[in-house]
């Protein structure tokens, strides 16, 4: 790795949280950052069209697949992956300024990209969120309307698998009643973190 790609930089200021699509990730996260503004959430690219209220460097970076393509080639990437029919990937550049900003950076990514943001650095904190059944997480992908039938099967699916690999994580936390999970995350965050 090259001077610039070095992790050391996050060492002990990185959070990954993972879990299915629908189990509340972000919800859950909006609610943190508002929370405990030592927080920053890791803004990734992706080539997955915006939903309706999501903003260009808000939500994603919102590229092309050639466009991907090329960040990839040129090494912008700490890692990236494909997830259902898009590219995802977390952007160098945008937690390296973050980190400088003074902030612990959250990065809300699927299992794959968080085995290799684990791999590369191995201090950070990893959080598993998981549905109450999938039942409800079946439920609340359709009721949020964002996906068509096609990608709500692919995310059920790659949920299973998902949920299979928690045990790797630091922290699981069932997400059922929101503010108490979000309670209870940011504790263990405070508590592993070593933060007042
Ligand atoms: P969504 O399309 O629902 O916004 O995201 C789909 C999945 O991709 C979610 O599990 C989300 O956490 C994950 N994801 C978002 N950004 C990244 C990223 O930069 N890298 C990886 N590996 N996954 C990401």
């Amino acid at each position: 790795m090259s001077d610039d790609n070095n992790c050391c930089f996050c060492n002990g200021r990185l959070i990954v949280i993972s879990g299915p699509s629908g189990a509340g990730k972000d919800t859950i996260v909006n609610s943190l950052l508002l929370k405990d503004e030592r927080f920053s959430l890791s803004v990734s690219a992706t080539t997955r069209a915006p939903r309706p209220g999501e903003k260009d460097g808000v939500n994603y970076y919102y590229v092309n697949v050639g466009e991907f393509e090329k960040m990839i080639k040129d090494g912008e990437f700490i890692e990236y992956t494909k997830y259902g029919s898009s590219y995802y990937g977390t952007l160098k550049s945008d937690v390296k300024k973050r980190i400088n900003n003074g902030k612990i950076v959250v990065l809300v990514i699927e299992v794959q990209g968080a085995e290799n943001v684990r791999k590369i650095f191995p201090d950070c904190l990893s959080i598993f969120i998981m549905p109450p059944s999938f039942e409800i997480l079946e439920q609340r992908l359709r009721d949020r309307c964002s996906e068509n039938e096609d990608e709500i099967k692919k995310r059920l699916k790659i949920a299973k698998t998902e949920v299979e690999k928690r045990f790797e994580y630091d922290i699981v936390v069932e997400n059922d009643i929101l503010d108490e999970t979000v309670k209870n995350v940011h504790n263990k965050i405070l508590e592993k973190l070593d933060l007042t």
